[in-house]
């Protein structure tokens, strides 16, 4: 039976009883099956799988979608309950930063590029309310989706740095059936901007494509996803073709070099990437 923890003195009660490997998914809810793959992996991997529920306040800007972002509890809770996972935390803003909270966890540099260029505060959210939620919940491993590629290479980052024992484990990125990465931020697009969305991957699909025909210039990869993303109305964020581990710029592409994008449909702001070779 999946039980439902809403404090975290509830949550660390579990914790000093666990038996075996535990296997925790942080998430915002609004599960779709990006999120359950995620689970899947945990519970395939690991003996207890907890799943966290929490639209994190401090990774959004002020002008932000943090109001109208999509929650759907009872939703959420039967997903879970079928894949039969252990625990579900589900904490209050409150109980998480109670009042006269004061601390902040941050990694530098890579976190300022990329989506921290135009979020320049987002990733010292998603550090604190990991590095809170590991403290909470005690995983072995984390289980984190590669669409989300750059705060998986931070939270690598963070765990190595701050000598956590648990495992940050990338799990690869589910799709809808044209190819657009599911993200629970799809919910906002028109129809029209829907179709157009599979543009990102569409972008990343050709950028692989030339990089793999032995195109070695960055920037003429770089214009031709810019074409397809301008012809489908995307008002473009980043192009980036980076170093996998370093996220650091490629200037021509050798080994592993992946293609990053975000793109804006109206308000609606949608990340996307792939290894490229
Ligand atoms: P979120 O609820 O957006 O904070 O996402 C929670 C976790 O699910 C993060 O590790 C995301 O990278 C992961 N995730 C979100 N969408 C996908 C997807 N389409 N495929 C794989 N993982 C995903």
């Amino acid at each position: 039976m999946t039980k439902v923890l809403n404090t975290v003195a509830e949550m660390k009660e579990i914790t000093r009883k666990y038996k075996g490997q535990v296997g925790f998914v942080p998430t915002m809810g609004y599960l779709h099956q990006g999120h359950l793959s995620l689970v899947e992996a945990a519970k395939k991997n690991c003996d207890t799988t907890v799943v966290s529920i929490f639209v994190n306040p401090t990774q959004f800007a002020p002008n932000e979608d943090l109001e109208t972002y999509p929650r759907n509890f009872e939703r959420d809770l039967k997903f879970l309950e079928e894949l039969q996972v252990d625990y579900v935390f589900y904490p209050t803003a409150t109980e998480i930063y109670p009042k006269g909270y004061k601390t902040w966890v941050q990694v530098e540099e890579i976190t300022q590029i990329l989506c921290g260029a135009s979020r320049p505060t987002h990733f010292k959210g998603v550090t604190t309310i990991i590095c809170k939620l590991i403290n909470i919940v005690k995983p072995d491993k984390m289980f984190m989706g590669e669409k989300d590629f750059q705060q998986l290479i931070v939270l690598q980052q963070m765990t190595r740095d701050l000598n956590f024992d648990v495992e940050v484990v990338g799990c690869p990125i589910v799709r809808e059936a044209d190819g657009l990465a599911m993200s629970s931020r799809n919910e906002y697009l028109s129809d029209q901007d829907r179709k157009r969305a599979v543009c990102l991957f569409q972008s990343l699909q050709r950028a692989q494509e030339l990089a793999q025909n032995g195109q070695r210039d960055v920037e003429a990869i770089k214009t031709a996803m810019r074409r397809i993303i301008e012809n489908n109305n995307g008002e473009i964020d980043y192009i980036e073709i980076v170093d996998s581990q370093t996220l650091q710029k490629k200037e021509k592409i050798d080994k592993n070099c992946r293609a990053l994008v975000a793109v804006k449909y109206g308000k609606t702001r949608l990340i996307d990437n792939l290894k490229i070779c």
